[in-house]
């Protein structure tokens, strides 16, 4: 064990940060046994050093972040957005810190400048709280499973999505309702969008895809729909069909030879009630991995909140402090991948069609026609009469995969079609 102590910097301590600093100190004895040395905090960057901040000393709180960056070790970067925490990374990898941050944001606009930076000084660059909080699931890929080839990701990295979905499901709220509760909880932020339209599960599809496939995944290449147009009535028809809606981050190999790639891709997705995905209920996230050698691994937590965050930013910090110490380094980033990255059309799943159809002969003859045509199988078919004197009924068609693209010519179709009167969702089924 050594006296020499590694010195920690931290910036932003709001709901992580105050938490990281917090086990920092009460942990302190176990922490410096596991590192070799012990941990000091150096200092805690903030924009205003004489407001008040719970819990930490105040002689810690500096403006100063140049002067910070000058005397610590190991930078932790909890602040959040693309400025300044990007500028403060790269200012603390030039004077030779190793950097634990959780900012997904930053890393999947701009990881590859981030990595090169951290390469080319040699220092660690770690942040496994970035993708599902608690869940560690960045060493797993990164370094467990770097003998195996991953063939599929798919994850519940959403815990306010998550959530949402649940309430409709298990309570029947509708979207608002679900997600006026999910804000007056503190789950959902006033505005909801980074999280309903998918971003927040975007940026952290981008960062699992470029470690699973060792490739460089731009954040533009990323498909995403999110879940602001999830009804009642689809989650009841999920139900109905033994399914439940879940928001999926999907990175996968797909497609042979010339026409294959990788597809990383965002959107609501049917998930069979069998699949263990099904069973994540309210905020909690997990991640469900298909690997050739391991097969299939389920990683459950929580995905969010300050003490389970800082869990994960902690474990970050013990490696890159125990590197500093006793010498050595994590892994650099591996992007020496160069498959395709497919755009959606190019992707193929099962779908799920629902519509509203004249109840009368010839209507359902005349769509599986349709779907013939573009080479889209039907795999079953659910008729319901609709309200009394409509002469309307629901027609659900499951399909057998199909790509993308045929899909979306069927679709074109049916709506052409006096056979459909309204298509009123279309679904992918994933994880069969
Ligand atoms: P937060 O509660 O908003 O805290 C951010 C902290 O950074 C605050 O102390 C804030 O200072 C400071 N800060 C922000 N912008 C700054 C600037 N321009 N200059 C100086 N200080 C600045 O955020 P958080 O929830 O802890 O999240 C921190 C990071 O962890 C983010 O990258 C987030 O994506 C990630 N993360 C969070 C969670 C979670 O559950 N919260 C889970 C996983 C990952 P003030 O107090 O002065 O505003």
């Amino acid at each position: 064990m050594s006296d020499t102590p590694v010195k920690i910097a931290l910036f932003g301590p709001g709901t992580v940060g105050s938490q990281v600093a917090r086990l920092l100190t009460e942990q302190s004895a176990d922490l410096a046994s596991r590192v070799g040395s012990p941990l000091e905090i150096a200092g805690i960057y903030v924009r205003d050093t004489s407001a008040p901040r719970e819990g930490i000393a105040p002689t810690l709180l500096t403006d100063d972040a140049d002067a910070l960056i000058a005397r610590a070790d190991v930078v932790v970067e909890l602040m959040g957005g693309i400025e300044p925490a990007k500028s403060i990374i790269l200012k603390a990898i030039a004077a030779g810190c190793s950097v634990v941050t959780a900012n997904k944001a930053l890393l999947a606009a701009h990881g590859p400048e981030l990595y090169e930076a951290a390469d080319a000084a040699n220092v660690d660059l770690y942040f496994e709280a970035a993708v599902a909080g608690a869940i560690p699931i960045i060493r797993p890929v990164r370094e467990s499973l770097a003998g195996d080839h991953v063939r599929r990701i798919l994850g519940i990295v959403n815990g306010t999505t998550n959530y949402v979905l649940d309430e409709m499901t298990t309570r029947g709220l509708d979207y608002d309702v679900a997600v006026k509760q999910a804000q007056e909880l503190g789950y959902a932020e006033a505005d909801p969008s980074a999280d309903v339209d998918g971003f927040d599960a975007a940026a952290k599809a981008a960062i699992l895809a470029s470690l699973a496939f060792h490739q460089r995944v731009p954040l533009d290449d990323v498909y995403r729909e999110g879940i602001s147009a999830i009804t009642a009535a689809d989650v009841a028809a999920a139900t109905e069909s033994g399914h439940v809606i879940k928001l999926l981050a999907i990175a996968e190999r797909a497609g042979d030879g010339a026409s294959g790639g990788v597809s990383v891709r965002v959107h609501p997705a049917l998930v069979p009630l069998t699949h263990p995905l099904a069973s994540v209920h309210g905020a909690y996230n997990a991640v469900f991995v298909e690997a050739e050698a391991a097969g299939e691994l389920m990683f459950y937590g929580k995905g969010a909140g300050g003490t389970p965050t800082a869990s994960a930013v902690l474990g970050d910090v013990v490696s890159v402090a125990r590197h500093r110490a006793q010498g050595g380094k994590g892994p650099r980033e591996s992007h020496y991948g160069d498959l395709p990255l497919l755009p959606i059309s190019a992707s193929s799943s099962r779908f799920q069609m629902r519509m509203t159809v004249p109840d009368r002969p010839g209507v359902l003859s005349a769509i599986a026609t349709t779907l013939a045509h573009s080479g889209v199988s039907i795999e079953t078919v659910r008729q319901q009469a609709g309200p009394a004197g409509t002469g309307l009924a629901t027609l659900s068609i499951a399909t057998h995969r199909a790509p993308e693209s045929d899909v979306t010519s069927v679709l074109e179709a049916l709506r052409a079609s006096d056979a459909v009167t309204e298509i009123r969702s279309v679904l992918r089924i994933e994880g069969e």
